[in-house]
């Protein structure tokens, strides 16, 4: 049996359990228990605070943990990252009330900075030579300047929506890009390991099927080879007879972020009538 644990309630809660159902992996909806055994695969979710969840792995009271990187570095835990799941991404930035003078990281010297994330702005200071108080707050970071807690701020931010209705400018770069991850006890036995990567596997069939889409066309049977130049496939692209003379229909995947240009591409080439269809799971 493979122990995961995720976030108990909070912004990785929802999106940590859609995941895991999307591997394939049934839980019991019963929202009170802290701890869940799913039915169809030997695998318990343990429901802890997303602040525990590095130790816990780290310990070895969880095997495995789906956590964001921000936490991760913040603890500082030896634990191995497994890999990134592409979902809750925010950045970790500094942030100061919009009359403060920033020209640059040195007008933060003297000055105090409140945050839930003291170890990572430790070492982002110390490594850019700022001497500055941190103020150690567990949470409503964004209102210590405007109570006096604090001139600056340290703290997630994804929108910035937060900072802007709280009179705060964002300095850029961020000090560190985030997103959820899954996190692994170093000395898993070999029982566990492999059900890890049986694991894996499936998160790879979701992660890669994301990056993905299924494309279907109609063209003209003279523009067979443009077409293919255009839309290889995985192998080669599936090309089937219309009932109209003269007339072919493709189907394949092609990467998402390519998306868009392969289309004019496409559009040049004759192709006409297109489907585009997002893929659940791909499995290369
Ligand atoms: P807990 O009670 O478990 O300690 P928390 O209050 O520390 O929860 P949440 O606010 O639920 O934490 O955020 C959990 C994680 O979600 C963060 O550590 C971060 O990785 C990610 N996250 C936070 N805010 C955002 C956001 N605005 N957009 C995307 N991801 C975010
Ligand atoms: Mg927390």
């Amino acid at each position: 049996m493979l122990n995961l644990a995720i976030q108990k309630s909070g912004r990785l809660n929802e999106v940590s359990l859609d995941f895991i159902e999307k591997c394939g992996i049934s839980l019991p909806k019963n929202k009170i228990s802290l701890r869940a055994e799913a039915y169809n695969f030997p695998l318990q979710v343990l429901f802890l605070r997303d602040d525990d969840i590095p130790a816990c792995v780290f310990n070895g009271v969880a095997d495995v943990g789906i956590v964001g990187e921000n936490e991760v570095a913040e603890k500082g835990e030896n634990v191995e990252i497994i890999k990134k799941l592409g979902f809750s991404k925010c950045r970790l930035s500094l942030a100061v009330p919009k009359d403060f003078h920033y020209e640059n990281l040195h007008s933060l010297n003297g000055v105090r900075i409140a945050t839930s994330y003291p170890h990572i702005l430790r070492n982002f200071l110390e490594k850019s030579n700022i001497n500055a108080q941190i103020y150690e707050i567990s949470g409503s970071v964004e209102i210590a300047p405007s109570v006096g807690l604090a001139e600056v701020i340290f703290d997630i931010v994804s929108s910035g929506s937060t900072l802007m209705t709280n009179g705060l400018r964002e300095i850029k770069p961020a000090v560190m890009e985030s997103e959820a991850v899954l996190i692994a006890q170093r000395n898993l036995s070999a029982e566990k390991r492999n059900l890890l990567d049986k694991f894996c596997f499936r998160m790879d069939a979701l992660l890669t099927a994301k990056s993905f889409k299924y494309i279907m066309f109609n063209f003209p049977n003279n523009n067979l080879d443009k077409i293919t130049k255009i839309i290889p496939g995985m192998k080669s692209p599936t090309v089937v007879p219309l009932d109209l003379e003269g007339w072919s229909a493709l189907h394949s995947v092609v990467e998402e972020n390519l998306f868009w240009t392969k289309i004019d591409a496409l559009k040049e080439a004759g192709a006409e009538d297109m489907v585009i269809l997002p893929i659940e799971k791909m499995i290369k």
